[in-house]
């Protein structure tokens, strides 16, 4: 009997003792390659030496200190370091302890910012139904998932979805990228206005859609399109990179590639690539300034907020990942991978879409391939298939069911950057044995 609360209340799961690269390992031995990096985390794969020898290193020095009292040298060099690499006009970091921890900080920085300038009107929250910010309550309520949020919609502050996110479904037949991205962008300038666009205060999106969609990109344009909007109507954007940035894409930030700068980003996962906790805002010098004259302080925080071994870790993650130009890899092993499921599901007949950027890629699972109809979603393929995948020694994140009326399932395959040729050929083989 375990008399942990686990997700799932009754579930029975192996348990992990060790890792070693790519790969986890359990109390019989047996052993899973991470191709999902847990959720898109595990960035340098188990046990990197470097990493752990900066973690004894910081605990041996210091483990903890109130940021009431101190700052601290790996929190103020973690800071320096994402500020020298973040997206243009984004000069400031603000670190917390995860990604749902982010996007409550980042949401409640838009709003203490529009009350410091006097603004106080802007408190709308529009987001798009097809994503995931998190699971606390500020968070959940960006998100779009319907069945994440029913039972908690009474403790949820209202927020504003619109589609679609970029899944193929929603492409109408016929018509171009440049139209789907013009339509898609329009609905969001749409819900600004009815909502009237001196009272919306934030628009939040994934950069890349991850759990929610399967490593969904945006199509070409969209999101210069709503940056576009957001500054016509002084709304922030808001990217939410806990799952898509650091590296994931291969580029250190997923809108890197949209030549896109948002006005607040959450970072986490990849941050500290599992070996701690640890997430961030990136936010701008405009709302960083409208603090320091208001107020003169931002009114949030955490106990464990800027941790210096938590921000040790982080820093190592990303000193390795640079040193090691890791990046390099992301791309090179992103296109084999694809490349690689692309053949093997090439005429599987339930096999609809493998897409994503980097080493972020999801792969739908469809009844039928030519009308990509999905399967019902009482049968949870997404779950048969991660649960024949843990059997083949392979770990793949699972979603699907009904997402607002969307249905599909899909398998997000998000690895260690240190993959290598042979490994990301043994993946495409135990993902398609499964499947
Ligand atoms: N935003 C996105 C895009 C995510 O994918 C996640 C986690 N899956 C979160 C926020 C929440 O992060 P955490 O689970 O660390 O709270």
């Amino acid at each position: 009997m375990t008399h942990l609360l686990h997700r799932a209340a009754n579930a029975v799961m192996p348990v992990a003792v060790a890792g070693e690269g790519i790969e986890l390992i359990d109390a019989d031995g047996r052993r899973y390659i991470d191709a999902s990096g847990g959720a898109a985390v595990s960035c340098l794969g188990h046990g990197h030496p470097d990493v752990i020898a900066a973690l004894h290193a910081q605990l041996d020095r210091l483990a903890y200190a109130h940021t009431g009292f101190f700052t601290s040298e790996p929190a103020e060099e973690l800071a320096r370091l994402l500020v020298a690499k973040a997206p243009q006009g984004l000069t400031r970091a603000y670190l917390v302890s995860g990604g749902s921890e982010a996007v409550e900080a980042a949401l409640k920085m838009a709003r203490q910012h529009f009350v410091e300038i006097g603004q106080p009107q802007r408190r709308h929250v529009v987001a798009r139904r097809q994503s995931y910010h998190g699971n606390t309550l500020g968070a959940l309520a960006a998100g779009g998932n319907e069945w994440r949020r029913a039972q908690f919609r009474p403790l949820l502050i209202e927020t504003h979805h619109v589609d679609p996110c970029f899944a193929y479904r929603f492409q109408e037949p016929g018509e171009s990228d440049e139209a789907y991205a013009a339509r898609a962008a329009q609905a969001v300038e749409d819900k600004i206005l009815e909502l009237g666009s001196d009272e919306v205060m934030a628009f939040v999106a994934e950069t890349v859609v991850g759990a929610t969609a399967g490593a969904v990109p945006p199509v070409a344009d969209y999101l210069k399109r709503v940056r576009a909007i957001c500054d016509r109507y002084g709304v922030l954007l808001i990217l939410d990179e806990v799952m898509c940035g650091m590296g994931r894409t291969g580029t250190l930030h997923a809108c890197e590639q949209d030549a896109v700068s948002p006005d607040l980003m959450t970072i986490a996962k990849g941050l500290g690539g599992g070996y701690q906790p640890i997430g961030a805002v990136l936010l701008s010098e405009k709302i960083f300034e409208s603090f320091a004259r208001g107020s003169g302080f931002f009114q949030h925080g955490h106990t464990y907020m800027g941790h210096p071994t938590a921000a040790a870790a982080a820093v190592a993650v990303q000193t390795v990942i640079e040193r090691d130009r890791l990046l390099d890899n992301v791309v090179a092993m992103g296109d084999r991978l694809r490349r690689r499921l692309e053949e093997r599901f090439g005429d599987a007949p339930h096999v609809g879409d493998v897409r994503g950027r980097g080493l972020f890629v999801g792969v739908e699972i469809v009844e039928d391939r030519a009308a990509k109809t999905p399967f019902d979603p009482a049968l949870k393929l997404h779950a048969h298939v991660k649960r024949e995948a843990m059997a083949r020694g392979l770990m793949v994140y699972p979603m699907g069911g009904t997402v607002d009326g969307v249905r599909g399932d899909h398998v997000l395959l998000a690895p260690p950057f240190i993959v290598t040729e042979t490994e990301i050929d043994e993946i495409v083989v135990r993902l398609g044995d499964a499947v």
